[in-house]
């Protein structure tokens, strides 16, 4: 007997036992392809040692992977529906703990201090609920867990847009945002068939592995970042129209901003999208004694 949550067989008589309807707020798309768990866990890299945290664990299908993978799985769920599910579909395991709530509100840093004292390796695997993808993977890298990386699914398009490249038109703010903190990877691409029900969009899993040291050392990184999202507010400005549009004072503050691109060595016909994590980090700095 196939005992995997991940069938959609299984799925079926799960929902229908507990007479559960998906709710499209929450961006409840369950996932009922075992070999694509899998693998998406073996993107992971878990040992018998490694912690793992997940968002969203919906009726258990990815947590029952997690669970066989590590040593030991904790799980922040927020609709409360789902969690007398959980403990039934993931009875067979006694290494996992579900926590009810929103992750956006959670500590996550205590929950990590109460579930995984003394553990070395931690990774947050996830399939994320999509109408809050970015928010939550921008909580996670903020707050300075003590995670080795982020192994989710999510919307291609975003997933694209986190792993950009300076020069094509997906890089942007977002991208800078999150490979100032780690390197980004595309790792699959999924098709919607995987899905109860199937989502409107195409998906992709990305890995975000923190970097030991960061890409740029920076003075100040909320200003790197509101240097970053002004420099991308038009993405068809150059990057001293942008700068003088969108900083305060900006307009009046010409020659200073035309100063702090010279002192970081960028030309200032250049667009946002041509410069590299490392540019940014000189111009942020150059403009922060005048802007901050
Ligand atoms: N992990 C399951 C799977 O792969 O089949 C379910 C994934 S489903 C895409 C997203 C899950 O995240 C749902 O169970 C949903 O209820 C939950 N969720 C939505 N918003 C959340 C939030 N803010 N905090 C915690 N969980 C959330």
């Amino acid at each position: 007997m196939n005992k995997d949550i991940a069938t959609p067989v299984r799925t079926k008589e799960i929902l229908k036992k507990y007479g559960f309807s998906f709710k499209k707020s929450l961006g409840q798309n369950f996932l009922i392809d075992t070999n694509i768990l899998k693998r998406i866990v073996e993107h992971a890299n878990l040992t018998e040692e490694s912690g793992a945290i997940e968002i969203g664990p919906g009726i258990g299908a990815l947590t029952e992977q997690l669970a066989k993978s590590s040593k030991k799985v904790a799980a922040i769920e927020i609709d409360q529906r789902l969690l007398p599910i959980l403990s039934d579909t993931l009875s067979p395991y006694n290494n996992v703990n579900i926590i009810h709530g929103d992750v956006l509100k959670a500590d996550v840093k205590k929950v990590i201090e109460e579930e995984f004292a003394g553990f070395s390796d931690l990774m947050v695997v996830a399939n994320l609920p999509y109408y809050v993808t970015t928010p939550i993977i921008l909580k996670l890298l903020s707050e300075d867990l003590p995670i080795r990386g982020i192994v989710c699914m999510l919307q291609k398009e975003v997933a694209d847009r986190i792993a950009a490249k300076p020069g094509t038109k997906e890089y942007g703010s977002l991208s800078i945002a999150i490979q100032y903190y780690t390197e980004a990877e595309t790792v699959m691409i999924v098709p919607k068939t995987v899905f109860m029900p199937q989502p409107n969009v195409d998906s992709a899993v990305i890995r975000l592995t923190r970097r030991v040291k960061p890409i740029v050392e920076v003075l100040d990184e909320d200003f790197l970042f509101t240097v970053t999202r002004a420099s991308f507010a038009q993405r068809r400005k150059t990057i001293l129209n942008n700068l003088t549009s969108q900083l305060p004072d900006g307009k009046s503050k010409k020659e200073l901003i035309l100063a702090a691109l010279e002192a970081a060595e960028v030309d200032p016909s250049r667009r946002g999208e041509t410069l590299s994590i490392q540019e940014f980090g000189r111009l942020s700095d150059a403009l922060l004694p005048n802007f901050k």
